[in-house]
């Protein structure tokens, strides 16, 4: 016989989960109009005179590039004018520009393709512990697929690499250094140019994952990183997704990693897609040379959120002036990652933290480990960083909740 309490336990679960689900999707909804967006190293808005240079690419200009037709012809035309205009920014040559898909792809595409281009004279690859995962997982599968060795540079507490242990590490049978000109999570500088100075004198190709450089730092020419290979994504910078370029100096010849047709000089099979290019070039043109990052505006914003490691167990990570304007990293003691996104989230923040989010958890961020924090350190990290759209209204609301947040946190 059942009980009326026995009863009501089984029906009083969806009843409470219906309730709650209704309370965030309510609560949620509300809370989405008033989002403010402090996740730029994520990704930019597309920029609205970005997106009017691909509409013509999304209606009338459909042709396909490698056609000989007249239709087709027209979309080549744009095609190669498209690859002088970025060379003209880069003052390079336009046949060492290679349009991809974005940073993941031209980072294997330098990583994978000029290992196996160069793999008669050696095996050995360089990286540091802070990179990417696009440029770490893909040097991990060198190794454990294709025979490859690595050395994993460490960086000191501000997460830069020392030129020295690079010369030290590299040896006769290095054929390839990658290392990030900015990094993601902490906005850390790397001193890019002396890295790659080093690896010119040794006589080894030095990539750069330069993906959060652009349209932040300032850019003369691609060949200040002193580096044969430079990755680059646009929606980095208010350009489209699915958009990027990497620099191959010439002569360099990697090997293509996507095979089919001859596009890009036989350098990355598959028919262009000219509404992501001409996107690309367009934002390359306007933000890059005059970073859309403006220092001046940035930097106070983020130097006021600095003042967060007042409060306690609240540290700055990467206080060094060597960092990018619009990136302020911190962690928070007795708090994981994950409750914090969700906390500022409901509060109206977009936030980040250092690593992606898999199952419902966030591993501790392998940048903060490679610097010295401990994994509880490294489970609690968040990155705000900030754009042209931040307003310093936003910053004063973000510190006035900033320890309500926490203390909710902390004391559930
Ligand atoms: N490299 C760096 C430094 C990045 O910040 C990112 C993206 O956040 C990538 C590579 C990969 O970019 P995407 O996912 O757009 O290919």
């Amino acid at each position: 016989m059942f009980t009326s309490c026995s009863l009501f336990i089984p029906y009083s679960f969806p009843l409470f989960f219906a309730l709650l689900l209704w309370l965030v999707l309510f609560f949620g909804r509300e809370r989405q109009v008033k989002s403010i967006y402090l996740d730029y190293n994520a990704t930019t808005p597309l920029d609205p005179a970005v997106k009017e240079a691909m509409l013509p690419f999304l209606s009338d200009y459909y042709g396909n590039p490698s056609s000989i037709h007249s239709i087709g012809r027209k979309v080549r035309a744009f095609l190669d004018d498209s690859r002088e205009r970025v060379a003209d920014v880069w003052k390079c040559k336009a046949s060492e520009v290679v349009f991809t898909s974005g940073a993941t792809e031209s980072i294997n595409l330098a990583i994978c393709g000029t290992a196996r281009f160069l793999m008669a004279k050696g095996r050995h690859i360089i990286t540091s512990a802070v990179e990417h995962h696009a440029v770490l997982h893909t040097i991990e599968y060198l190794v454990n697929k294709e025979g490859f060795e690595k050395t994993i540079l460490p960086v000191d507490a501000e997460g830069r690499v020392n030129p020295l242990d690079l010369e030290n590490a590299i040896q006769n049978d290095t054929v390839l250094v990658s290392i990030m000109a900015a990094n993601n999570e902490t906005g850390a500088i790397q001193p890019v140019a002396e890295l790659g100075a080093v690896c010119r004198r040794l006589g080894v190709c030095f990539h750069t994952d330069a993906v959060q450089w652009f349209g932040k730092e300032p850019f003369d020419n691609i060949h200040q990183f002193n580096a044969d290979l430079v990755s680059i994504c646009g929606h980095k910078f208010y350009g489209p997704k699915g958009s990027g370029a990497l620099f191959v100096r010439s002569p360099l010849l990697p090997d293509p990693i996507l095979f089919g047709g001859s596009q890009e000089n036989s350098r990355r099979a598959g028919t262009e897609d000219m509404s992501a290019i001409a996107g690309f070039v367009n934002a390359v043109e306007r933000f890059v040379p005059s970073p859309v990052f403006e220092k001046s505006f940035l930097l106070p914003l983020t130097t006021r959120l600095s003042s967060l490691c007042s409060h306690s167990g609240v540290n700055l990570v990467c206080s060094s002036t060597l960092r990018l304007a619009n990136t302020c990293c911190f962690t928070v003691s007795g708090a994981d990652s994950l409750s914090l996104l969700a906390a500022f989230d409901l509060n109206g923040f977009c936030l980040s933290a250092g690593s992606a989010c898999s199952a419902g958890s966030l591993t501790p961020s392998h940048v903060l480990s490679a610097m010295g924090f401990c994994n509880e350190e490294a489970a609690s990290i968040v990155r705000i960083s900030l754009g042209r759209e931040t307003r310093e209204k936003d910053i004063d609301l973000f510190l006035s909740l900033f320890p309500l947040v926490i203390n909710q946190i902390r004391n559930p």
